[in-house]
């Protein structure tokens, strides 16, 4: 029986799942291991089952044992797994793409609906019993009409923009490459970040985290918006310079923020904290039970298809 090593807990059913398939070495505390300890742990595995809290950087990589085979991460992004490192260690990296793309595409629309509409002072007023109705009382951005740039249309910006498009939403999108009819189903195409921003009134981010794609929302492409445009973030912190996008929200270029990551998660940067018009959430994208069960089921299962053919059809280095 292989041996692997799951870093972080996971929901009792895919952990029975493991445990029945693997010698498991579960983590019922929850601990976050640091680098020396997980290397420690590591030590006569065949695979390590990682979430996006473990730093897979190259110093890591090249310290696991050689007997490690598979990092199978827990997540579709694996802007935490160093690819080149682990190739170069001959070990296969794997992730979970698809099973979340619905859950995180809700929370998309979720910090499109609370940015636009002003849910963060909605909540804390209602919670503090300090409001009065009146006709100009939080008035908001309505969506029915208005122009959604989705930033990398892939599985989870698809799902976005067809939710959208029920509202009333009208798609533009940018992409290194242009889809299919089929797969835009009407969406405006873009070949560059100026040209799809220009016409955004409401951003929704759903691209990788990458070296490309870091600080793609920055000081000078945050004025490439039409005033008072909104911004959101579901895919990675990474991704947005936070001191470019908190100063336009200061000064009102751009009208409010919807957040679900962050650079150096769980700290967000307080620039965020200090303005009303963000609307914040703490990274629960895939965060729904059925979701988490097939998201680790299906990092279970890559590398039981890794020992047993060779390969893996989500393998991603
Ligand atoms: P996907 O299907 O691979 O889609 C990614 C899209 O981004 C593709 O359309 C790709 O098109 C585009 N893209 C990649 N690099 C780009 C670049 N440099 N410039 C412009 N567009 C670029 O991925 P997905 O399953 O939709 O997931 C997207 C991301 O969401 C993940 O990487 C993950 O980080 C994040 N996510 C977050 C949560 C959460 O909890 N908030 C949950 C799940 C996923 P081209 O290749 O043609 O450029």
């Amino acid at each position: 029986m292989k041996k692997i090593l799951i870093t972080r807990r996971l929901l009792k059913e895919s952990e029975d799942k493991a445990s029945k398939m693997f010698d498991a070495n579960l983590n019922s505390n929850d601990e976050l291991y640091s680098q020396s300890k997980l290397i420690e742990l590591t030590q006569g595995c065949d695979a390590v089952l990682t979430s996006l809290t473990d730093k897979m950087d190259e110093e890591t990589i090249n310290k696991l044992p050689d007997s490690i085979k598979v990092i199978s991460n827990f997540a579709v992004g694996f802007g935490n797994i160093d690819l080149e490192a682990a190739k170069k260690r001959g070990i296969a990296v794997t992730n979970t793409p698809e099973v979340l793309s619905d859950a995180t595409a809700e929370i998309g629309i979720l910090l499109i609906l609370g940015a636009c509409r002003r849910a963060s002072e909605g909540i804390e007023a209602a919670r503090e019993s300090n409001w009065k109705w009146s006709a100009d009382y939080l008035i908001g951005k309505q969506l029915t009409g208005t122009r959604l740039g989705i930033l990398g249309m892939g599985r989870i910006g698809q799902k976005i923009a067809n939710i959208a498009r029920s509202l009333g939403m009208i798609i533009h999108y940018h992409n290194r490459s242009k889809l299919s009819e089929d797969k835009e189903q009407g969406a405006i195409y873009h070949d560059s970040l100026k040209s799809l921003f220009s016409v955004s009134d409401v951003l929704s981010i759903c691209c990788p985290a990458t070296k490309e794609t870091e600080n793609m929302i920055n000081k000078e492409t945050v004025e490439y918006f039409p005033k008072g445009a909104v911004i959101t973030n579901v895919a990675r912190g990474d991704i947005v310079d936070d001191e470019a996008l908190i100063d336009a929200l200061n000064r009102r270029k751009i009208y409010a923020a919807g957040l679900d990551v962050y650079k150096n998660e769980p700290n967000l940067n307080p620039g965020y904290l200090k303005n009303k018009s963000v609307f914040i959430l703490p990274h629960l994208g895939s965060a729904t039970k059925d979701t988490r069960i097939a998201m680790a089921n299906l990092a279970i299962d890559n590398i039981n298809e890794f020992f047993e053919t060779g390969n893996c059809k989500n393998k991603v280095n």
